[in-house]
């Protein structure tokens, strides 16, 4: 059955209540829901009805197309000079010894190690300390793209923009113009966690504030770049704060249009000064990423990470609003892992992402980060004896 009969089969449900039924209609003339309906459908909406709505908007902007991408991760440090209290990855500045701070050589040995790998992608993020700051990024961005020009550089955050923008004296829209000339590409979605002020205060106080995490996004999005947007849910918010971080994403998109995908963060519990707040349940995320394509009707892509909330999960998402399961990461990123995410090792092959999306009935697409197609797997043949398939190699100077 089409995406839109099943629309229709909602609206001659006599047993739905008439505000659900009026959300549902919207949804079919591809018009907005306001913020009330957003709150509306956390509160009264089912998995069933929500997967629905949801799953139409995605299929009507990408089809059945899901995206995944090869990239690798460097986390220049787990030493924070702040203490969000939802982090497990972060250890304290005094507590130096259980952590790592890479130098600028370890970093660009890292980028090195792919040299003959068809990775499309570098992202770049971790904690915030002094050392590295304006001049120590520019040098590792323009290193970065002098070794190997077409690997795009996706780094940092506003948290760090702003504490190093601050550091140095100056101004978001100077020194995102900065990171741009040096070689950063675009910028990934992180550090915007809840943009309440009152909930925010409680979960993550000293760092950036949801205005200026918004405004460096501006900047950047200004310059013609791209960028992507986080939402760190189930945890002390309550689902009107949901809706009012997707009210501000939505408001800035649509005076630029710079949002690529919206990805939803679930809270999890594991070693960190929330340990006492349980985690949602899968049906609570599942209904998080129908609402979060429900609402951002203004954004191309919803993006689940698969190693934060395993393949089983990732696999289910494709059916309620997303799109994007992110990369074949390597093993190469701590961030999920040290929260409690289900994945510890989180590696997997192309091989294994496209059967992944392919046993989910979607049709699998390797991305670069701007998503332009890299490679259409909906046909393609993996050569059994083969280890790895044949890809193009990207130019690198040496
Ligand atoms: S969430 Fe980011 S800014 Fe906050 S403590 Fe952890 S690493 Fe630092």
């Amino acid at each position: 059955m089409a995406a839109s009969d099943k629309i229709q089969v909602l609206l001659n449900d006599p047993n739905l209540a008439p505000e659900l039924k009026s959300i549902a209609q919207k949804v079919l003339d591809g018009q907005r829901v306001t913020f009330d309906e957003g709150v509306l459908l956390y509160e009264k909406g089912e998995l069933g009805y929500l997967g629905v709505l949801a799953n139409f908007i995605r299929e009507r902007k990408n089809g059945d197309k899901t995206y995944f991408n090869r990239n690798f991760h460097i986390e220049p440090t787990n030493l924070c000079v702040y203490d969000c209290k939802f982090c497990s990855y972060s250890r304290l500045i005094k507590q130096r010894a259980d952590g790592w701070e890479y130098s600028m050589e370890e970093m660009l040995n890292i980028v090195r190690k792919y040299d003959d790998e068809p990775v499309t992608e570098v992202h770049i993020v971790g904690g915030v300390l002094p050392q590295y700051d304006v001049p120590f990024y520019t040098k590792l961005f323009s290193s970065i793209k002098a070794h190997r020009p077409d690997l795009h550089v996706k780094a940092l955050t506003p948290v760090e923009y702003h504490y190093i923008f601050k550091k140095a004296k100056i101004d978001y829209s100077t020194g995102m113009a900065l990171m741009k000339d040096s070689g950063l590409d675009s910028m990934p979605g992180g550090g915007a966690e809840i943009f309440d002020k009152e909930i925010r205060d409680q979960i993550a106080k000293d760092k950036c504030t949801s205005e200026q995490w918004l405004e460096i996004h501006e900047e950047w999005q200004k310059l013609g770049m791209r960028s992507n947007a986080t939402m760190l849910y189930g945890h002390i918010e309550q689902f009107k704060h949901r809706v009012d971080h997707m009210e501000r994403l939505r408001q800035l998109q649509d005076r630029t249009g710079g949002f690529q995908a919206f990805i939803p963060l679930k809270f999890r519990n594991k070693d960190n000064q929330m340990s006492n707040v349980p985690e949602v349940s899968v049906i609570e995320d599942l209904r998080n990423y129908a609402i979060g394509r429900i609402y951002l009707d203004n954004f191309d892509h919803v993006k689940a990470y698969w190693a934060m909330i395993s393949r089983t999960t990732a696999q289910l998402s494709l059916n309620f609003g997303v799109d994007d399961i992110d990369g074949t990461l390597d093993d190469t990123t701590k961030i999920y892992s040290m929260a409690g995410a289900e994945e510890q090792h989180p590696a997997m092959s192309t091989k294994e992402l496209v059967e992944l999306i392919k046993q989910a009935g979607r049709h699998p697409i390797e991305r670069d980060t701007l998503y332009n197609v890299v490679t259409d797997y909906n046909e393609f043949v993996f050569p059994d004896a083969a280890p790895k398939p044949h890809f193009y190699k990207l130019p690198v100077v040496n």
